[in-house]
């Protein structure tokens, strides 16, 4: 696939087989896609992480994705976005660039036409992307090219630690159990556990060392970003 590498795509779909050959499709390109198969859980990973991409069904067990479209809109997420609709949707073109799609495709498509809207998307957004580095304490993050800088050095985070580290500075001081961690960096080809969660708080805690920023255990209840 020829589009910038490691992009991060969310792909919103509750038809099984679709979506994960979608994700395949753009690992094997050396992207990280993400699935998401309800409109409630679309919601919460836009909260808490970036994406480069969206790839949006509209008929979602539990809502619309044109009204989680226009939500998104709404509260000025500029994430590129492609509805994926099916035939008899079609009339509803209209409405989906109204509420903020930046481009459709028919179901069934093939992956190549995918991939070029994708790309034509991609360049109409160059430069147009809003996303800001995050800043706590001491400790910056840039959630596009996953650069961690601290004091001493800087360091390019891998996709998971990268999503925890974006989930404590989008909300630092606020306490997070091990379940709702587990829960956000959730995706259906991937089971992530408590354990999974402690190693990866240990790598990004290595990271910090040296920064007056820090990962907090709350024994027992969870943990939380803090800086002094
Ligand atoms: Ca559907």
């Amino acid at each position: 696939m020829k589009l910038k590498n490691n992009m991060k795509v969310l792909i919103v779909e509750d038809e099984t087989k679709l979506a994960l050959s979608l994700a395949d499709h753009f690992k094997l390109g050396g992207h990280i896609p993400e699935i998401s198969d309800t409109v409630a859980t679309a919601a919460e990973l836009v909260c808490v992480t970036h994406y480069d991409m969206i790839l949006l069904d509209i008929m979602l067990p539990d809502g619309d994705g044109r009204a989680f479209l226009r939500s998104l809109r709404a509260d000025h997420v500029q994430t590129p976005v492609i509805v994926m609709t099916a035939r008899s949707e079609v009339s509803d073109r209209v409405d989906m660039l109204d509420f903020g799609a930046d481009d459709y495709i028919v179901k069934p498509f093939d992956f190549a036409e995918l991939e070029a809207r994708c790309r034509a998307v991609l360049r109409r957004n160059i430069g147009a992307s809003t996303t800001k580095d995050l800043v706590v304490g001491d400790i910056t993050l840039n959630p596009l090219t996953a650069e961690l800088q601290t004091p001493e050095t800087c360091f390019t985070l891998r996709n998971r630690e990268l999503r925890l580290l974006e989930i404590f500075m989008n909300a630092p001081n606020i306490l997070f159990t091990k379940d709702q961690l587990a829960d956000r960096l959730l995706s259906i080809s991937e089971t992530v556990n408590e354990n999974t969660i402690e190693v990866y708080i240990g790598r990004i805690r290595k990271k910090l060392a040296g920064s007056s920023t820090r990962i907090e255990t709350m024994r027992g209840i969870g943990y939380k970003l803090t800086s002094s």
